[in-house]
């Protein structure tokens, strides 16, 4: 079986490594799912010099078993060395917190980069490195092209009233404090899918989006060209996997986002935003309507909802792992026979 899911940092990383542990323990073992994980890139920063995929980062590190947990991002016992001497020269940005560990990563990453790989071809390398291909897991990027995520705020002493930020500037710097106006996808216009992506979601048997944010990590991939059509057309059954719980984001700013797209922070109404291509989408047993909870029932979109019959949280590998197994069988029964 090939399973293709679609990615953010910690939500998505926190569920696929679940989704791997569930797939590992299905009669047939290991070596009978493959699953390919198409990271998002837009929350991608050139910082002192060096190329940082925050998000491909948290896949590499949680799937390889280097994540720091109570984080969800970064690496294990990590230090901060190098981010204290930088401070002590003035260097700017202090607000991105890199450590030395993960500063490894991107002289790496940026290395490569400078010799002429493409991202596809690094992200490979270092996929190697965490143990990913002899775990059934293959990281893609979404693009090798670069796409920048920035977000307009209104500021009164710009021109025109308002200006654009990077997006980890306004996430986590300025913590969504900020109500974003819009979205821009910098670079988005000249991108095109990374090697396989396509292939990727067109040949799988199964497809899943886990529980990322909707609009900056699901839906800048889906602004990939090709990637929503390919979703449309693939004949795998596409399900998903809610990241509110009870009208809020489990954790982040995702409801901030949505304020942004004009959507209401709700299972059903980020459901909907992928009607056109999703087959199922699993909510948390409170969010479905009454009376739905051992069925499913369908959103003002026409999404045809399912309720888990337990709360749709990964405190842990063991919840993620039943988490996924739900979202892997929902799927498996919407397979055409
Ligand atoms: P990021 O790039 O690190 O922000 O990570 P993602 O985009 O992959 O995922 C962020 C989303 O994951 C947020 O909107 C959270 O609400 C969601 N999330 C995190 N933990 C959980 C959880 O335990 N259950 C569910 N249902 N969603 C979660
Ligand atoms: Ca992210």
């Amino acid at each position: 079986m090939r399973i293709t899911t679609l990615s953010g940092g910690v939500g998505g990383a926190r569920f696929i490594r679940g989704l791997r542990r569930h797939l590992d323990r299905l009669p047939g073992g290991p070596g009978d799912h493959e699953v390919t994980v198409i990271g998002n890139t837009g929350d991608d920063i050139t910082l002192w010099g060096l190329r940082v995929c925050p998000d491909l980062d948290t896949l590499l590190y949680t799937l390889g078993g280097g994540i720091h947990e109570g984080q969800g991002w970064g690496r294990a016992e990590e230090s901060h060395r190098i981010q204290a001497e930088l401070a002590a020269y003035g260097a700017k940005p202090q607000w991105f917190g890199l450590g030395d560990l993960d500063l490894a990563t991107h002289i790496v990453r940026s290395q490569w980069l400078g010799q002429g790989l493409t991202l596809s071809e690094v992200t490979a390398r270092l996929a190697s490195r965490w143990g990913l291909p002899d775990q059934g897991l293959t990281l893609l990027p979404m693009s090798d092209d670069p796409v920048e995520t920035h977000v307009v705020v209104d500021d009164p002493e710009a021109d025109g009233g308002q200006r654009a930020i990077h997006f980890q500037e306004w996430w986590v710097r300025m913590q969504a404090s900020v109500p974003a106006s819009r979205f821009v996808a910098v670079g988005m216009d000249r991108a095109t899918a990374a090697p396989g992506v396509l292939e990727a979601i067109r040949t799988a048997d199964v497809v899943i989006l886990p529980p990322s944010n909707p609009v900056v990590s699901l839906g800048i991939i889906l602004g990939v060209p090709g990637v929503r059509d390919a979703l449309r057309g693939t004949a795998a059954p596409v399900v998903g996997v809610s990241p509110l719980v009870g009208g809020a984001p489990v954790r982040g700013h995702a409801d901030a986002c949505l304020s942004a797209i004009g959507v209401e922070a709700t299972a059903g109404a980020v459901g909907d935003l992928f009607a056109d291509f999703l087959d199922g989408w699993l909510v948390d047993p409170g969010d479905a309507p009454p009376g739905s909870a051992a069925g499913s029932s369908r959103t003002p979109g026409g999404l045809r909802l399912t309720a888990w019959d337990r709360p749709l949280l990964m405190p842990d590998v063991a919840s993620a792992t039943e988490l996924a197994g739900a979202a892997y069988d929902l799927a498996l029964s919407l397979r055409p026979t």
